[in-house]
């Protein structure tokens, strides 16, 4: 199966051939992306394909459930929050999506995580993170109908958690309050075919139509 990859770079498919770089010259020695987008690596949602990107116009960050880490100390590397220094710092990027989707897996593992998380285990010790999320879904769970909904609000929470994490970064928060950077939420909900963005003052997700 993976040989199909090599087939399709054979075939010509996508625009990465030698007849097409003369369309990308300007993206040689430089890049200057109007975003960096922190995405699920679930390999249903791709962004470049959601939203028609061509080379050099988003910086991709992608991480299990779209997570962004509390702020902490350089002795503590992580690879999203040097992505996210990179394209705020080096870059300047104007904005910074994070963008969730339903069915989530990374989520999911979060919702079923047990007490205490055994210290070899990554995606727990990853996933626990969005924590909060859990906790804020479970405050809201007498108006949730389901385990689909109760899913969604734990997505939907973990995108605000995110944002509001971003925050903790000084400087993403240096340039949020001189309007240089601007943060966005994003949710793509599989089984609608459906974006919406958060609404900052009412912290609704709202349909994109
Ligand atoms: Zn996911």
């Amino acid at each position: 199966m993976i040989e199909q990859l090599l087939e399709r770079y054979r075939h010509g498919r996508g625009d990465y051939n030698a007849e097409y770089l003369p369309k990308f010259d300007a993206l040689k020695s430089t890049q200057s992306p109007i975003a960096v987008m922190i995405s699920c690596s679930d390999t249903r949602l791709e962004p470049s394909r959601l939203f028609g990107l061509s080379r050099g116009e988003v910086f991709s960050i992608r991480n299990v459930a779209n997570l962004v880490p509390s702020y902490s100390s350089v002795e503590n590397p992580c690879e999203t929050a040097a992505g996210l220094q990179f394209a705020v710092t080096k870059l300047q990027v104007p904005h910074i999506v994070v963008l969730g989707h339903s069915n989530c897996m990374g989520i999911r593992a979060m919702m079923e995580l047990p007490e205490s998380c055994s210290g070899d285990n990554f995606i727990d010790q990853w996933v626990r993170q969005a924590k909060p999320a859990r906790q804020h879904q479970l405050a809201n769970s007498d108006c949730l109908d389901g385990p689909e909904a109760q899913s969604k609000a734990c997505e939907q929470a973990s995108i605000r958690l995110s944002l509001c994490r971003l925050l903790s970064y000084p400087w993403i928060r240096t340039r949020v309050e001189s309007n240089q950077l601007v943060l966005h939420g994003w949710y793509y909900n599989f089984s609608e075919g459906q974006l919406s963005c958060l609404e900052p003052d009412s912290q609704c997700f709202n349909p994109i139509t």
